[in-house]
């Protein structure tokens, strides 16, 4: 049976699906910790206990209940994948650092365990058993957030979005979809790029409006939110709308903008360069 320290600082219904998930086999004490000193570490293990830094989760991954939600399960399920999978890493036990070869393969064996186990949640229940109601912890910072924020419009507008989320019970905008696949993701730095549409956005309100959770704002405009296990069946329609009619006009244009953007920044260091009179190696461009 699986202990739970400190279980007020979030939503039972996590307990609960951990002490359902998890073979019985493995079931370690689960500390809840609210502060810690180690900000980068969200979670660790030794063995014979895990402890949960809460506020470390709650730093990288606010504003996003879901995204809240969606870390939390896998970081518990990180730290119960290194007790589950020890027998496959045990020979390299000794050996183990924070930057050798051999932290990286344990780390990538707790890492697929724990994929694979919201995998299979997401099979059963495709919005991860996610609650309403994230337990007393986040909720608290979530209210101090808020209060701080009213007058930064940036925040405001997350606000307003988990808000939405919130009344229609979805989970992912499509934007959220369309920049999270690997080929499209944002050159940050630039400011321009950022402002244009992403690619294959509207693709995806337009094929999955009969897997979307519709909310309709008060000047009667519709806003479309998808569940975390829809994801893969939006890809699918995506990928076979693609392969019959094409790529969409927005991803030709982002191509096209992206293009000229490197273009713009190889002339620039092509022009400082000879101003102080560098050779650049060609094989940089
Ligand atoms: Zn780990």
């Amino acid at each position: 049976m699986i202990t739970f320290h400190n279980d007020h600082l979030v939503s039972p219904i996590f307990c609960k699906l951990i002490y359902d998930t998890i073979p019985e086999k493995y079931n370690v004490p689960v500390i809840f910790v609210p502060h810690t000193k180690k900000l980068r570490i969200k979670g660790d293990t030794n063995g014979s206990q895990i402890n949960l830094y809460l506020q470390t989760i709650f730093y990288y991954h606010y504003p996003g209940e879901f995204e809240l939600w969606k870390c939390l399960l896998h970081v518990i399920y990180h730290e119960f994948g290194h007790i589950i999978t020890y027998p496959e890493w045990k020979h390299l036990e000794s050996a183990y650092d924070q930057s050798s070869n051999e932290y990286f393969e344990i780390e990538r064996l707790a890492n697929d365990w724990a994929d694979f186990a919201i995998d299979r949640l997401a099979e059963f229940d495709k919005l991860l058993c996610q609650p309403h109601n994230l337990g007393n912890y986040f909720n608290g910072r979530i209210i101090q957030l808020k209060n701080k924020s009213r007058n930064y419009n940036h925040t405001w507008g997350w606000l307003v979005e988990e808000w939405r989320k919130y009344k229609c019970g979805g989970q992912i905008s499509a934007s959220n979809i369309a920049s999270a696949s690997r080929a499209f993701r944002y050159p940050k730095s630039n400011y321009d790029l950022g402002r244009i549409q992403i690619p294959d956005t509207r693709l995806i309100t337009q094929l999955a409006v009969d897997l979307g959770y519709e909310y309709i704002d008060r000047a009667g405009r519709k806003h479309l939110y998808f569940a975390y296990g829809d994801v893969p069946e939006i890809k699918r329609r995506v990928a076979m709308y693609k392969a019959i009619h094409g790529p969409a006009k927005s991803e030709i244009d982002y191509k096209a903008r992206l293009e000229a953007y490197s273009k713009a920044i190889r002339e620039r260091t092509r022009k400082k360069a000879a101003e102080v009179g560098q050779i650049l190696p060609e094989i940089i461009f």
